[in-house]
């Protein structure tokens, strides 16, 4: 039994929290501490009625370092989870360092100034981490996280070597809202108005945002169309399987939602630079995602499934020549928010994170240092997916995406 310390109140890390409660033989001991402690003991309270387990909750402010490394000694855990948002990640990993004690998270570090998400700031911490002994594992939530590991998955139960990959993220439930984002709504937008980037042969190659298009049949969903865009996944996925000639992020949207990011975008709304306003600076995008609909309160209202998986073509490990596989996961929204009160988007990176931080504290996987999902055994953390609630299947096709 562990003692964990979870940094952040969204819905990604209530979903968690509800988790690790549900596995009270590896998590034993959960605190969790917030910007905003009325969050952190809304999600207690519905953590104790769901599952009779105690969480203790606190107030922190995840970029304070020194009030972070006073919290984290004074809970004592072995692992922090940080589940805030990417601006958080260097201060929490400086204050895991300092106060000697692991780390995991479910997106890459980002500067607030620039709509740029990028791997090597946390990568550069990995002689810090591995002087010190401990570990720190990026990324595991569903994408980036789980399609990591699937890809990692294919890469050694089917596949010598893979020659194209393709991450096809579908989100078919519907919320009711004209426009509203599934996760942290200033994340969000910065990521799908950001320029679309995939790997081919050996570099990045950066086209306009949402300029691709292709419409793509979704089991227990449906025909959508689907955006290629860059993801996080595919620098680290790039890094450990260097050998793909080609590797693409696709995501469903549908046109309600491009028609008014289009119009929110032209009218200089998703800015990140800040605009005065009546004596004040404010920068726009951050007004607008506090004017938007909170992504946790979508959930008693989303219907439908979520399906998000990988599509790999590779020489086939049996020597029977190229083959394609798609490995996936179908997750209802409805079933869901029955479980956790959460809507799928929160619930498909809260699990993998309490999972991941599962491998980390039975030390299924252990280590010295910054690492990626790619660089662990994906079999036990497929084994627990199977187990807690979100399922996979592998099929093969019959040849390469004609994409
Ligand atoms: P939310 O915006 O719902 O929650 C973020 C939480 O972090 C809020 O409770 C917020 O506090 C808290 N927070 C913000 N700043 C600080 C701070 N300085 N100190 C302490 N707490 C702070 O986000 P989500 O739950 O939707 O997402 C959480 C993370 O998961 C994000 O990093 C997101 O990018 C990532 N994510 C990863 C996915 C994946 O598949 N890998 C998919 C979806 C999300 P307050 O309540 O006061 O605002």
């Amino acid at each position: 039994m562990s003692t964990v310390l979870v940094i952040g109140a969204g819905g990604v890390s209530s979903v968690c929290v509800h988790k690790m409660a549900m596995n009270a033989d590896i998590f034993g001991d959960i605190h969790l501490a917030s910007r905003t402690k009325s969050k952190c003991d809304n999600i207690a309270a519905s953590v104790k009625e769901r599952t009779g387990q105690d969480v203790a909750t606190y107030e922190i402010d995840a970029e304070e370092v020194p009030a972070m490394v006073n919290l984290i000694r004074k809970v004592g855990p072995s692992l922090v989870v940080n589940l805030a948002l990417p601006y958080q990640d260097l201060p929490i990993m400086d204050a895991c360092l300092e106060a000697g004690v692991d780390y995991l998270d479910t997106a890459n570090y980002e500067p607030k100034d620039e709509a740029k998400f990028e791997y090597k700031w946390q990568w550069a911490y990995h002689d810090r981490f591995k002087d010190a002994g401990l570990m720190a594992l990026l990324g595991s939530g569903f994408d980036p996280g789980v399609t990591s590991v699937f890809t990692m998955w294919l890469k050694k139960h089917k596949l010598k070597s893979i020659r194209q990959l393709d991450i096809l993220d579908c989100n078919g439930g519907d919320h009711g809202q004209a426009f509203a984002t599934n996760f942290n709504p200033e994340i969000n937008i910065r990521e799908v108005t950001a320029p679309a980037r995939h790997w081919e042969n050996g570099e990045f190659v950066e086209t306009p945002a949402m300029g691709k298009k292709v419409e793509f049949d979704f089991e227990a969903v449906g025909p959508k169309n689907i955006y290629m865009m860059y993801h996080e996944e595919l620098e680290s996925l790039a890094k450990f399987n260097p050998e793909m000639e080609r590797a693409r992020f696709w995501m469903t949207f549908g046109d309600e939602y491009i028609k008014h990011l289009t119009v929110l975008q032209n009218v200089g709304m998703t800015r990140i630079d800040p605009v005065k306003y009546q004596g004040k600076e404010i920068i726009p995008l951050q007004f607008l995602a506090a004017v938007l609909p909170k992504p946790e309160s979508l959930g008693e209202t989303t219907k439908g499934n979520t399906n998000i998986g990988v599509i790999a073509t590779g020489e086939a490990l049996d020597g029977s020549g190229e083959k394609t596989f798609y490995i996936n996961n179908i997750c209802s929204h409805e079933a869901a928010y029955e479980e956790t009160g959460n809507q799928a988007v929160s619930y498909t990176t809260g699990v993998p994170a309490m999972i991941g931080s599962a491998m980390m504290v039975t030390g299924k996987w252990t280590g010295d240092g910054v690492f990626n999902m790619e660089e662990m055994d994906p079999d036990p953390f497929m084994d627990m997916l199977n187990d807690h609630g979100l399922p996979w299947q592998v099929k093969e096709l019959d040849g390469p995406v004609g994409f």
